[in-house]
This record gives C-alpha cells, sequence and structure tokens, in this order.
C-alpha cells in the first residue's frame, strides 16, 4: 500500500465540506497495536496507516455513529462518515446498505485492495508483544516485521489470519476511492473447522458445542464489536420480556450465542472480529461459516456483495426449501 496515495487522498475526502469525520487506522500506543483513528480535518490524515496488522473492521463506527444523542437544541449533523475499507469491511458497508441501516448518500468508502492481515495469536508466539512501537508491512507475498529498528521477514503461511485464507473478496465490492490496483485473489483453503464439527455425530457435536459455550462470560464484545449487529433494541438487552437471560451459566449461554448466530444467519459477511475479540476463545466463525455456507449452497445468497439484493432474512422465492416447514 502506497501511504502517500493514502494519505493524500485520505486528506482530500477529510477536508470535503459534506464530510465530518473520516474513520481509518492508525499506530496504537505501544507494540503492534492499531487503533481506530478520527480524522476531522486534512492534517490529522498524516496519521492514517495501513497494514497487515488493520484487523479491525471500522464499518462497525458507521451504526454507531447515528446512535450518537443530539444535545438539546442543535441540528443533527447530517455530513457524511468517510470510511476505509478492506474487502470484508466493504462486504459488512454494502450488507449495511441492503438492509437501509444506512444510506449510499451518507457514507464515503475509500476502499483499500487487502492481501490480508495477520493472526494476532500467531504473530505473539512470533514476537512477543513489546512496549516500543513495532509495525508490519507487506513484503511481497510475506509480511515484514519492524521492530526497534530491525527488520525481520516472516512467510505468509506463519501469520496469516483464517478468515484471510478462506477469504473470497480481498477487493473491495463497493468504493468511492481505491487506493491502488485490486490485489490478486489467492487459493482459498479448505475450512477445516467447519467441517471437523460438521464430521462429528450429534452427540458429540453437542458435547463440542457445550463445552464452548460454558466459556462465555456474557461480556457481548461479540455483539458490539460486529458490523451487522446494530438494533438499538436488542433482542438480549430486553428485560421486558427477558428473551435470554443476564446470568451465565450453559443454558443461558447457549441461548445467547444460538441466537446471534441465527440472527446473523445470511447477514454474517465472515469479517471474523468476533471470534478475534472474544476473550474466552469461542471459536464462533465455525458456528457463522457453517450458516453462511448453508445460506449459499441451499439458498444461493452472499451476504454484502450485491448493494440491490433483498435481504436474505426478509425476503423469499417460491421454489424456496420449506420441506422444513410441517
Ligand atoms: S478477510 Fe479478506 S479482506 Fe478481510 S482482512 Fe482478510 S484478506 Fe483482507
Ligand atoms: S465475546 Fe465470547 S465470551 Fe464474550 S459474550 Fe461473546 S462469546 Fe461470550
Ligand atoms: S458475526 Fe462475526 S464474522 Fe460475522 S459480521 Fe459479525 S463480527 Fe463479522
Amino acid at each position: 500500500m502506497d501511504l502517500e496515495l493514502l494519505r493524500k487522498t485520505a486528506a482530500e475526502v477529510a477536508a470535503r465540506d459534506d464530510v465530518k469525520c473520516l474513520v481509518g487506522w492508525k499506530q496504537g500506543t505501544y507494540g503492534y497495536r492499531v487503533a481506530p483513528a478520527f480524522v476531522e480535518d486534512a492534517a490529522g490524515a498524516a496519521e492514517l496507516i495501513f497494514s497487515p496488522l488493520c484487523t479491525a473492521n471500522l464499518a462497525t463506527y458507521l451504526t454507531l455513529v447515528e446512535q450518537l444523542p443530539v444535545p438539546r437544541g442543535e441540528e443533527p449533523d447530517t455530513r457524511k462518515v468517510a470510511l476505509m475499507v478492506k474487502g470484508c469491511d466493504s462486504r459488512a458497508v454494502t450488507q449495511l446498505l441492503v438492509e437501509k441501516g444506512i444510506e449510499r448518500d451518507e457514507v464515503v468508502v475509500i476502499g483499500c485492495p487487502c492481501p490480508g492481515v495477520v493472526d494476532s495469536a500467531l504473530l505473539a508466539e512470533k514476537s512477543p508483544e513489546t512496549e516500543e512501537p513495532a509495525e508490519m508491512k507487506w513484503d511481497g507475498e510475506d509480511f515484514l516485521l519492524i521492530r526497534n529498528g530491525e527488520e525481520t521477514k516472516i512467510s505468509r503461511d506463519e501469520l496469516l489470519a483464517e478468515k484471510c485464507r478462506l477469504c473470497r473478496y480481498p477487493n473491495p465490492v463497493v468504493s468511492d476511492e481505491m487506493l491502488g490496483k485490486p490485489v490478486e485473489t489467492w487459493e482459498l483453503d479448505e475450512d477445516k473447522g467447519v467441517e471437523e464439527v460438521e464430521a462429528k455425530d450429534v452427540g458429540s457435536r453437542l458435547e463440542y458445542w457445550m463445552e464452548q459455550f460454558d466459556k462465555c462470560v456474557r461480556c457481548y464484545s461479540c455483539r458490539n464489536v460486529c458490523p451487522l449487529c446494530y438494533c438499538q433494541d436488542c433482542i438480549l438487552d430486553r428485560l421486558n420480556p427477558t428473551w435470554v437471560n443476564r446470568s451465565v451459566n450453559f443454558s443461558e449461554n447457549t441461548a445467547f450465542n444460538i441466537a446471534r448466530a441465527f440472527h446473523l444467519a445470511g447477514r454474517c459477511i465472515e469479517c471474523g472480529e468476533c471470534e478475534r475479540v472474544c476473550p474466552a476463545n469461542i471459536p464462533l466463525g465455525k458456528i457463522n461459516r457453517k450458516l453462511a455456507r448453508d445460506v449459499r449452497d441451499k439458498y444461493g445468497f452472499e451476504p454484502g456483495v450485491d448493494p440491490e439484493a433483498e435481504p436474505f432474512q426478509a425476503s423469499f422465492k417460491p421454489d424456496d426449501p420449506e420441506d422444513f416447514i410441517l
């Protein structure tokens, strides 16, 4: 990624009268940390980066911005939000457009063709966290780690995040500005995680998920980080009626995780953020990808690729499979 082009483009966008804020990535406070950057003028664009450490899906902020309360006596600020997106992030933007969670004229999309990001757990094994600033770059097919001025090349295979090994859309599917040329797509791994669970018999599968959901501490990080979990009135927060109790036990944890998974069926764009932030290391991606695959195979629908599509859960075709309806 040409940083000069990124910052020049971002500065032009941030300076526009119809843009209130540009959301991108910047170096975090220490080590490999990367933080979201909220740029409000051209000068702020100088801190923006795009690197293999820019894992976060910033599309989550599009709906959070809309939820900010308007101070009494003031008019809402209706200027656009500009957003830097990788391929997976752009699918979240597209799905939000499909669901009318946002309108197209509310957002300026800056597309970042993406060669793949690193898995932070694999990175920590290779190179323990440090308080000194460290950065990473793409280096041909591999990654370059720069720490204390020293450069270390690490092969792509050693660090690539699982979601990127399975990624079908590394290039943004929607954009107003595109930063550089599209990346070439790569040969995808088989989704062994989903296949391993599918291969289990029903009893073992239940046992597997019981063990996983039992670890859940109901922190709701998975929900809060998800760009498609943006209902202002979430079923999980309701007290009257209380659909899911707040107690942390296997039964309620399972109800929570299953409710979330089904609310994301045909909507999850496989950005992997829920699994990345889960402090209990629950393999949430396996549930989401299983449902995504079933929706793709059985209904021919893939969320977040066509802004003109009908929302999957709110539409039907006369020839949809319906054997399950009693
Ligand atoms: S899933 Fe695709 S677009 Fe998203 S970070 Fe990985 S390679 Fe990039
Ligand atoms: S992030 Fe993990 S631990 Fe927290 S609520 Fe979600 S599944 Fe449970
Ligand atoms: S459910 Fe997880 S993988 Fe799917 S869109 Fe939400 S955060 Fe991304």
